[in-house]
């Protein structure tokens, strides 16, 4: 396209006010959002101020001064918009891994007479490891995992299930499930559902409370910015509140933590899902990092996002050089979260090399290079110079350079 045909692009792009408000370094163009989102300016003077003035002034009197007792709760409050949620059932606490396990027991218990968990052969490995555990643990008279291909998910849903747990959209080619058809269909068998969000939320529409859904989890760092090892969120839809209790039991998930009663009694509603004590750093940096998303539609956000990427992939296929990166990612960018996957052998080193030029990307095992649209940092003409940079990657074959296939422990 023409710069003129660009520069048309960019000017009616509603979102891009918002890139002003992120600090991405300029000679970056970061197609990486969806594993660890880029950094909200105002993320580093909340933090300054977190630091210095709550922790270094008002010391231990902060818990109750600057309310960061309540900050796990008030979090998963500003995220419950970007979820389709109604106020007092999302909180803000540990891990997606961590917030599974005790979403996957207490499905269990709410299902005292069924064993089995269901899920997706290429679901994200931590959430079938931590199924594997809970069948460690439970013994597989008490539990047992399920895994079956996507396509044979509707077939698979018997009445010997209790939860069917799924992520909605796969980390690796990006294809996203129907969450309220699954989820309609795992109800008509009496089946629980939890819904991993963790590449959703912050990026697509979701209407949990609508569908009908059980129980969510998702990641805090990802689209939602929140920083690196920012706390997961976990959903508990009001209709299960105060029916179970969740087995990672904790003083900060008791009624009345500070009577330290010996024996534990849990907290109303989501709040029994928290454990130990919450990481306030992390947690107002990712509340700080929120604040982007008050004034801006979800559906605004995914329609860029589809745009961006749907120019990716224009540019891409008018370029000879770059044919060998075969789109395993669903061709429909209403069937796809916020990335694009391409297969080729030296994924690994076109992924590196494209990054040399100051184009991040990631690359996931075997064969995978992910490319993220985040829409509330990237303009079109950045897809431009992308799809320019990976041509000179391939046609010029740089990736072949001995460095560029060295593996790091991260990829
Ligand atoms: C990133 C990701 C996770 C990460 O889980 P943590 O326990 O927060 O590290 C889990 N599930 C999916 C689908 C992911 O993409």
């Amino acid at each position: 396209m023409s710069p003129k045909q660009i520069n048309k692009l960019d000017a009616s792009d509603k979102l891009s006010g918002k890139r002003a408000l992120f600090s991405v370094p300029e000679d970056v163009i970061y197609l990486n959002g969806n594993s660890l989102g880029p950094l909200p300016s105002n993320v580093q003077h909340r933090l300054n101020s977190v630091i210095s003035e709550e922790w270094g002034k008002d010391l231990i009197g902060s818990w109750n001064k600057h309310g960061w007792i309540d900050l796990p709760l008030r979090v998963g409050e500003k995220i419950a918009p970007i979820l389709g949620a109604a106020s007092g059932q999302v909180l803000c606490c540990d891990s997606v891994s961590l917030n599974l396990f005790k979403l996957l027991a207490s499905c269990l218990q709410l299902r005292p007479d069924r064993t089995r968990i269901l899920s997706q052969k290429d679901n994200f490995p931590t959430d079938l490891y931590v199924a594997q555990g809970l069948q460690q643990l439970l013994g597989p008279s008490s539990c047992q995992l399920d895994i079956v291909a996507a396509e044979q998910l509707a077939d698979a849903l018997s009445e010997e299930i209790a939860v069917l747990m799924l992520s909605h959209v796969n980390f690796r080619d990006g294809a996203v499930h129907d969450i309220a058809a699954l989820t309609q269909m795992a109800h008509e068998r009496d089946i629980l559902v939890i819904w991993d969000l963790a590449h959703s939320a912050g990026i697509l529409p979701l209407s949990l409370d609508d569908w009908n859904v059980d129980f969510a989890v998702g990641c805090g760092y990802k689209f939602l910015n929140g920083g690196p090892g920012a706390p997961s969120f976990v959903y508990v839809n009001k209709k299960h509140h105060d029916q179970f209790t969740q087995p990672l039991q904790g003083w900060m998930g008791h009624k009345a933590p500070f009577e330290f009663d010996p024996s534990f009694t849990p907290a109303e509603g989501v709040g029994q899902f928290m454990t130990g004590t919450p990481p306030i750093l992390s947690l107002a940096a990712l509340d700080a990092a929120l604040d982007v998303f008050a004034d801006v539609d979800v559906k605004q956000l995914n329609e860029k996002s589809m745009a961006l990427a749907e120019y990716f992939l224009k540019l891409a296929e008018q370029q000879p050089a770059l044919r060998d990166l075969q789109l395993s990612s669903p061709k429909e960018p209403v069937q796809r979260g916020g990335h694009l996957s391409f297969a080729h052998p030296e994924a690994y080193a076109i992924c590196q090399a494209w990054g040399d030029v100051g184009i991040i990307a990631d690359f996931r095992s075997p064969d995978l290079l992910r490319v993220s649209f985040s829409p509330l940092i990237l303009c079109f003409e950045e897809i431009d110079r992308s799809v320019q940079a990976l041509f000179e990657v391939m046609h010029h074959k740089t990736f072949s350079e001995a460095k560029f296939h060295q593996r790091r422990k991260v990829t």
